[in-house]
């Protein structure tokens, strides 16, 4: 059945995926951004289909005409270096969109899915992360702001599906990348690409040896739907669980885009996680769910968006 499907955060790498596969599958979409870090672009690529934009802020009141069947609150910076260029923006949109957002939901008797993330977990102590690990985080670190804003986001949500019997669903969203992406947005894959593609020295934090595990969008966005759909309201990891040193990773993309460019290391930033891997078991049970697109696969569609890029 088609469904009409609130987006907020639509302008953003992983909203503008998620609305485009929804548009594909028959669905209407309303897609809400305030451009801090979204790129319109992403959005003009929408226009032409079933789909309305909004310029709004979610951290105040967010008004919506007719039915609504689902809230996707996808809004917030997300990489490390935009939130710790926008703390408190970050903080609101984590707190307040998402009570905004919430009460949407509410009052329209939608499905309401958070976008939630891995840094719940933050610099963990249980390897690989499992749905039922706390986490490790430091309230008042750099990253505090968008761990803790997730948190509050994750505990509102839950409040909402108790409390008011809402619809609520959790995705905890592991290190995601492919076209679309900013290729400033500071995170690890744009930046070694674009890198090594135009003969830059990577810049490798620390010694390199801090792990991540990487998923390619679609994947992600496949994931995400099942999810919607699915009966349950327990937060479920969603990533790819190879995991891999930040070092692998660099040289990886220097051999794919035959690049000279050297590796450099730099100050590991605070609080940067030194493990993540996340363990998939609840989604594959719950979901059927496990990522399909291998890093090699990935990678060279993403070399070929960053090349257009900058062409
Ligand atoms: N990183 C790096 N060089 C860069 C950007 C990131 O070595 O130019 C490292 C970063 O310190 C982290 C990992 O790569 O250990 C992934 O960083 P990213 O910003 O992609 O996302 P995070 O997983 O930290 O949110």
């Amino acid at each position: 059945m088609p469904a009409r499907i609130v987006i907020t955060g639509v302008a953003g790498f992983i909203g503008s995926h998620l609305a485009a596969h929804l548009l594909d599958q028959g669905h209407t979409v309303v897609g809400l951004d305030n451009l801090i870090t979204g790129n319109r672009d992403n959005v003009a690529q929408l226009l032409k289909r079933d789909f309305t934009f909004i310029n709004h802020d979610v951290t105040e009141h967010i008004s919506i005409d007719g039915n609504v069947d689902f809230v996707l609150h996808w809004a917030s910076p997300a990489s490390p270096v935009d939130y710790l260029k926008w703390p408190i923006p970050t903080l609101k949109v984590g707190a307040l969109g998402t009570h905004n957002a919430l009460g949407l939901a509410k009052a329209k008797g939608a499905t309401f899915v958070l976008a939630s993330t891995s840094e719940v977990y933050g610099d963990p102590l249980e390897h690989p992360q499992r749905e039922s690990y706390w986490g490790n985080v430091n309230p008042i670190g750099p990253r505090g702001v968008y761990d803790e804003a997730k948190r509050f986001a994750e505990a509102m949500t839950t409040a909402y599906h108790r409390y008011h019997g809402l619809n609520t669903k959790i995705v905890r969203i592991f290190n995601t990348y492919g076209p679309r992406m900013r290729l400033a947005d500071g995170r690890a894959i744009p930046t070694f690409v674009v890198q090594a593609l135009v003969g830059e020295d990577l810049t490798v934090f620390g010694r390199g040896g801090q792990t991540r595990s990487f998923c390619y969008v679609s994947d992600l966005v496949e994931g995400i739907v099942r999810l919607m759909e699915s009966d349950t309201n327990d937060p479920v990891n969603l990533g790819n669980p190879k995991e891999m040193t930040i070092i692998e990773l660099a040289k990886r993309i220097v051999a794919m885009t035959d690049s000279r460019s050297q590796i450099v290391y730099r100050p590991l930033p605070l609080d940067d996680p030194k493990v993540r891997q996340p363990d998939i078991a609840r989604a594959r049970k719950l979901l059927g769910w496990e990522p399909l697109v291998t890093l090699e696969d990935g990678l060279a569609r993403t070399i070929d968006y960053v090349k257009q890029e900058l062409a």
